[in-house]
């Protein structure tokens, strides 16, 4: 048996119990189908077959699991962070123990190739354990004594928050929201997007199994502008953590914007990666195609715009035209497979209308350019070259495995072109000269840069976006400022002198 048939035979195994019972929700401790009773099917973008049918829920389940987190959040606010660490680690363990089941779901549901997706799914765990382990210490505070009073602060969960996940690494970035609210001693509403469900419902089966208690993991299953749109507007919400486009952010502002909604936003991006003559470019190359060809592009902090000095810029072009092509496109759960289909039609029209506008724009398709095979939303790894930065290839968002080459000669003039885009999430800069990395840091509007590296994520450092690409940062205590209310106390230390009114 092929290593591809082994992956399916264990995935089927996996998925017939959706494929029968369906994804439900699960809200206070409870499987239940919607409110409604009515559901949507989901299907895989490989060959396009039903999945299952999910639970279509909408205001009415949304009030229900908000009600049943408000419930659970005092006992669950109250918990000694001890406590919450020990279940956010059992959580962790759970995960690993499935881990390859987590995998084998979340590409059949997404597309993604298994190479990364079992990874992502240890990622997971890696986000319970690193909140776990902060969750003891998410109170702590300060003493800022002044002449008369002994001033404290303390942080304290800000209360039931509302997460809205979207369908690239689905799995992965529910983890990154949802485990820093847990070990802040919120309680969770879990939205996730429709077109992925499979490993959210894992993930909350796994949340009870851990010893969660009834009320403090709710997950509703639904689409964004039904189960999505109530969230947001619920009053007992105190906040939300919302991944997905910009201009969904830019409703969820709007829908929040009559219960005072406290928001997190990781938007968009059109990342640039800077490659100057005297950089390592072997190296750059590398980086270059990894961060925009891996995940299948769907993926926010790729590095979509390639601004490359002329001097260099016909054999970085040719090279990268060269390994472009050698990228494997196939099943993702072939062991060697580095993309998969797009997630759905939609998406798969949505990136190929980018050929026909580079075309429009006068760029040349180096590679690529077409779809792959004739079932299932494949696309072939593509790169425009001839471009210049004002051309849509160069400023919108295509979320696909598709790299703009443009040209610049000096430093300016690529700091220029790198922040001349809406967005601002990351930007990589390649160069050798380290006056230059530094002037290309200070100035790229961007929320994380890397200099000679890919992304590299560490969890305590901050996570987030500029401009279009977001609003607060996660990670390390970053979370917790989220997910927490800061809270003044001050203790009188002797009988200072009050203003006496009336008296
Ligand atoms: P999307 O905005 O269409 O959907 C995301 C989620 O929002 C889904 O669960 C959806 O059901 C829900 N939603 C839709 N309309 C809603 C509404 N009116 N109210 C409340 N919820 C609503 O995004 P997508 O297509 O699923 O994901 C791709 C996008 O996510 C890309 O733009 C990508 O860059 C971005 N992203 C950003 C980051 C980051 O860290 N910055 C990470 C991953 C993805």
């Amino acid at each position: 048996m092929t290593d591809l048939q082994a992956n399916i035979d264990r995935l089927n195994g996996h998925l017939n119990r959706f494929r029968t019972d369906g994804v439900s929700n699960l809200i206070n401790g409870e499987t239940r189908a919607a409110v409604s009773g009515a559901v949507f099917e989901t299907a895989s973008p490989v060959d396009e077959s039903r999945i299952c049918s999910v639970a279509r829920g909408n205001a009415a389940d949304i009030d229900m699991a908000a009600q049943a987190a408000s419930a659970a959040f005092p006992a669950w606010r109250d918990l000694p962070g001890t406590e919450r660490k020990k279940i956010l680690h059992r959580i962790a363990d759970l995960i690993v123990e499935r881990a390859d089941e987590i995998a084998l779901c979340e590409c059949w549901d997404t597309g993604q190739a298994l190479r990364f997706m079992s990874k992502a799914a240890l990622r997971g765990a890696e986000n319970f354990r690193f909140f776990a382990d902060r969750a003891p210490t998410a109170r702590d505070g300060q003493m800022l004594p002044s002449a008369t009073l002994m001033n404290v602060t303390t942080r304290v969960p800000i209360g039931p928050v509302g997460v809205i996940t979207p369908w690239n690494t689905p799995f992965m970035l529910s983890t990154w929201k949802i485990a820093p609210a847990l070990a802040a001693g919120c309680t969770v509403v879990h939205k996730p997007a429709e077109f992925s469900p499979v490993t959210a419902r894992i993930l909350a089966e796994i949340a009870q199994e851990a010893g969660l208690p009834p009320g403090v993991w709710n997950l509703v299953n639904g689409l964004g502008e039904e189960a999505g749109k109530a969230l947001t507007e619920h009053p007992d919400i105190k906040a939300i953590a919302f991944v997905g486009e910009s201009r969904t952010g830019s409703m969820i502002m709007k829908q929040g914007a009559d219960t005072l909604k406290r928001v997190h936003f990781e938007l968009g991006g059109k990342n640039p990666v800077i490659v100057f003559d005297d950089a390592d470019l072997d190296r750059a190359l590398d980086a270059a195609i990894f961060m925009i060809y891996s995940l299948n592009g769907e993926r926010c902090t790729s590095s979509s715009r390639l601004l490359v000095q002329d001097t260099i810029a016909d054999e970085f072009e040719a090279r990268l035209v060269e390994r472009v092509n050698n990228i494997r496109v196939g099943h993702p759960l072939d062991p060697a497979t580095e993309i998969g289909p797009l997630i759905h039609k939609t998406h798969f029209d949505k990136v190929t209308s980018y050929f026909e506008a580079a075309r429009e724009n006068g760029a040349t398709i180096a590679a690529g350019g077409v779809r792959h095979g004739d079932t299932g939303w494949f696309v072939r790894p593509t790169l425009f070259t001839d471009a210049t930065n004002d051309m849509t290839i160069a400023q919108e968002e295509i979320f696909g495995p598709v790299l703009t080459s443009i040209r610049f000669s000096t430093e300016e003039e690529a700091l220029q072109m790198a922040n001349d885009v809406p967005y601002g999430l990351t930007g990589y800069v390649w160069t050798n000269d380290l006056s230059r990395a530094m002037r290309c840091t200070e100035q790229l509007e961007a929320g994380m840069i890397w200099v000679n590296s890919e992304n590299v994520r560490h969890l305590p450092t901050p996570f987030g976006g500029v401009k279009a690409s977001g609003i607060g940062r996660d990670g390390g205590d970053w979370s917790f400022e989220f997910y927490m209310e800061q809270k003044h106390i001050g203790f009188a230390t002797r009988a200072h002198r009050i203003p006496r009114l009336g008296a």
